[in-house]
């Protein structure tokens, strides 16, 4: 990676491990130790956010550039030149949590348990930013997670089938990205590098049934672009057939403000609003839990259980989020 990126991405609070990989403590992972707010997929799945570790093993490398993507784009390339070991990568990035973590030790807010607890990461979520199936060791790293008893959600725009067809093992949970319902707005919102983007996508869409795990669909929405046009997106969504699907506003924040402006948030009643239409266009999935904080609707297969395998339903996390639409978290 070229230092005048190493050192935007430094500056911005990401730890960089070896050449093309980071960490960085997400937002809600702080949330969580400090207020007991935890993120979304803790409400929904189950995870625990103060156990969270967010990294990526592409810190530079993606194959589109999404206007609503908020985060230091500047891709030049969807490959890596000379790759990094798994463990190497694996074992920095926990050093690089723990150490970023070890601040709240002694915090009034943080009991000295939930601190030990952070110290012992129990998820990964390889979502922090770029396409991660451009690292082509992807499966061995996902492996040493396991080995090493953390679950993994790894987050694709599902342009590299070949990647997912062969990867082993699969993560835990797998987000494939459908962000615009037709190629023609796929083109313009996600500006793909590779013309042929949109089919390899389908060609994810097709594989996925095929996937023996926990499959997501994630559909970021932007108002004045791609929110609405249920009927198309559920047209996807069938060929998918995925456990879940998420329905997620787009948020003006970061680096996607110098493309989009606030009024392209769709508020969280119109999220709500698109997945009640969804499912109703769908018929086989429905409306199980949604964050009005984070402007986000999940939409479950009919008979699935959505929470993570060995879990017990949290029934906490129950109680404190799906609460009547008007007694949510505030935004
Ligand atoms: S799952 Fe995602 S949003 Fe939740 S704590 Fe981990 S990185 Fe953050």
């Amino acid at each position: 990676m070229d230092s005048q990126k190493r050192a935007v991405l430094e500056k911005q609070h990401y730890k960089i491990i070896g050449e093309h990989s980071a960490v960085k403590v997400c937002h809600w992972t702080k949330e969580e130790m400090t207020h007991d707010r935890g993120c979304y997929k803790q409400s929904f799945y189950g995870i625990e956010s103060h156990r969270c570790m967010q990294m990526t093993p592409t810190v530079a490398q993606c194959s589109e550039n999404c206007m609503f993507c908020w985060r230091f784009q500047d891709f030049e390339e969807d490959h890596i030149e000379v790759e990094d070991d798994p463990k190497f990568i694996l074992e920095g990035a926990i050093e690089a949590q723990k150490k970023l973590m070890s601040g709240y030790r002694g915090d009034a807010r943080v009991s000295p348990e939930k601190w030990q607890e952070s110290q012992m990461p129990k998820h990964v979520a390889i979502s922090l930013t770029g396409e991660p199936t451009a690292y082509s060791r992807l499966g061995e790293y996902i492996e040493l997670c396991h080995k090493a008893g953390m679950t993994t959600f790894l987050v694709t725009n599902g342009t590299n089938p070949e990647v997912l067809r062969k990867l082993d093992p699969l993560p835990t949970q797998l987000y494939v990205t459908i962000a615009a319902p037709s190629k023609e707005m796929f083109t313009k919102v996600c500006a793909p590098i590779r013309s042929n983007a949109w089919e390899q996508l389908m060609d994810t869409l097709s594989l996925l049934p095929s996937l023996d795990t926990r499959k997501v669909i994630r559909h970021t929405l932007v108002k004045g672009w791609t929110l609405g046009f249920e009927n198309q997106y559920a047209r996807l969504d069938r060929i998918a057939d995925p456990h879940f699907i998420e329905s997620k506003g787009y948020v003006n924040v970061g680096y996607s403000r110098e493309r989009l402006t606030m009024r392209n948030m769709p508020s969280h009643d119109e999220i709500h609003e698109f997945a009640t239409r969804l499912a109703s266009e769908l018929g086989n999935y429905e409306l199980q839990s949604e964050r009005r904080d984070s402007r986000v609707a999940l939409l479950v297969r009919k008979g699935v259980n959505r929470w993570l395998p060995g879990l017990e339903r949290p029934l906490e996390e129950e109680l404190r989020y799906n609460l009547p639409r008007n007694r949510q978290p505030a935004e």
